[in-house]
């Protein structure tokens, strides 16, 4: 008997021909995050156990769920053992619940169910609860092995990452932007993070703001590069020429061009917003055209439908809202309209644009910052 992890994902399994390139990418994700070894078994990864493992494979993008356990032979009284073994300390009820991919062995998943159920109330004395039971003894009858466990933890699902190529990911220093990278990268995208900023703006505590957020983004796919930008001299062109009223709207197709820059070097195939319909004047159908019209590549903002408060609990959930509500200067509402547009044109817009060489200048002089948690 051996303790391992078994890793279930979900909707990889179903992805036909590229269920082995998904199946590989997930288990190099899984391999390069803990360290440990790591096997592919049809329909499911075995990881050997070690401490902080578990942690690390919750934040996994790709693992539906996964049980703690133990291995052992295809022997019934070595399965039965190890479902004693898994038992918590103190409980008062419980079932067992086998699923058997191998149509081989001489038991089904009832009599299994039933035998080593009978086992365990002989042993301890407490009751089967089908309904309602204190602990589930898992058990996965597979063609070389079994696995039995009792603690079995929720993964985040999605796709691994990687898996969908790579993307922008354009954060501020607010709530929406890092969950809507962290949404992208559970859909499979690697990021690569661009925040673009004033330098003139208390930018030393910016940074470390972005910084932060780039590492707990990091958690989920193990090293981020991010594009700090420098934005003051694009800023002041357009505070020159362009009225407050489209500051705003300018300033944003602004970034898509430069991020459209970025994806050219990085080999990335659409950039990601925070945005939300409506949430802020900029949000708007009409100026959401106007902004991603800059962008040649398709610009995907995943927190479109999404309410504040279910952005707001997902921030909590990843763990980047705490960083988030941090003080931070938005370089965005520098010198805007108390009212911007709400219903901006694009030929009214592009009458104010001259910014080119100042978007390749400023992508140039990027600092480019490396973050990396495994
Ligand atoms: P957030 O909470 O992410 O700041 P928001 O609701 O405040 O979003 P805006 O400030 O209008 O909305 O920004 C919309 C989106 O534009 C952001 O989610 C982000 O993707 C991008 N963005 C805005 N400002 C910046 C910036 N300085 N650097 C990088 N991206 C930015
Ligand atoms: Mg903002």
């Amino acid at each position: 008997m051996e303790k391992v992890v078994v890793v279930h994902y979900g909707e990889i399994a179903t992805k036909g021909k590229n269920r082995e390139f998904f199946e590989r990418k997930l288990l190099n994700n899984i391999r390069r995050a803990t360290g440990v070894k790591v096997r592919r078994k049809y329909g499911r990864i075995e990881v050997e156990y070690s401490n902080g493992v578990v942690e690390k494979l919750r934040k996994i993008p790709g693992i539906r769920y996964f049980g703690v356990g133990l291995k052992t032979s295809l022997e019934m009284d070595e399965v039965k053992k190890a479902a004693f073994e898994v038992l918590p300390d103190s409980f008062d009820s419980f079932r067992v619940d086998t699923s058997r991919s191998n149509k081989n062995f001489p038991l089904n998943s009832v009599e299994i169910n039933r035998e080593v159920g009978g086992y365990l109330v002989e042993k301890t004395g407490k009751k089967v609860d089908l309904k309602n039971p204190d602990v589930t003894v898992w058990i996965e009858i597979c063609d070389k092995e079994a696995y039995v466990y009792s603690e079995r933890v929720e993964g985040i699902g999605g796709l691994p990452v990687g898996s969908a190529g790579k993307v922008v990911a354009l954060i501020s220093g607010g709530i929406d932007s890092p969950v809507a990278a962290y949404m992208m990268m559970k859909r499979g995208c690697e990021i690569v993070m661009a925040h673009f900023f004033n330098q003139t703006m208390h930018s030393p505590k910016v940074r470390e703001k972005i910084k932060l957020l780039a590492e707990k983004l990091a958690e989920y796919q193990g090293e981020v590069k991010l594009y700090m930008v420098p934005f003051k001299d694009i800023q002041m062109e357009i505070i020159k020429s362009t009225p407050p009223k489209l500051r705003m709207i300018v300033y944003r197709r602004s970034m898509m061009r430069m991020s459209n820059l970025i994806a050219e070097k990085e080999g990335c195939k659409a950039v990601v917003t925070g945005d939300s319909l409506s949430q802020v004047a900029s949000q708007t159908l009409e100026n959401l055209n106007v902004v991603y019209s800059a962008s040649k590549l398709a610009v995907l903002p995943p927190l479109i439908g999404m309410d504040k408060e279910e952005i707001v609990s997902l921030a909590r959930k990843i763990g980047t809202y705490e960083i988030s509500i941090m003080p931070y200067e938005d370089c965005c509402s520098f010198m805007i309209a108390k009212h911007p547009e709400t219903k901006a044109r694009l030929e009214e817009v592009v009458k104010y644009e001259n910014f080119s060489e100042l978007e390749r200048g400023a992508v140039e002089k990027s600092e480019i910052v490396n973050v990396k948690v495994f």
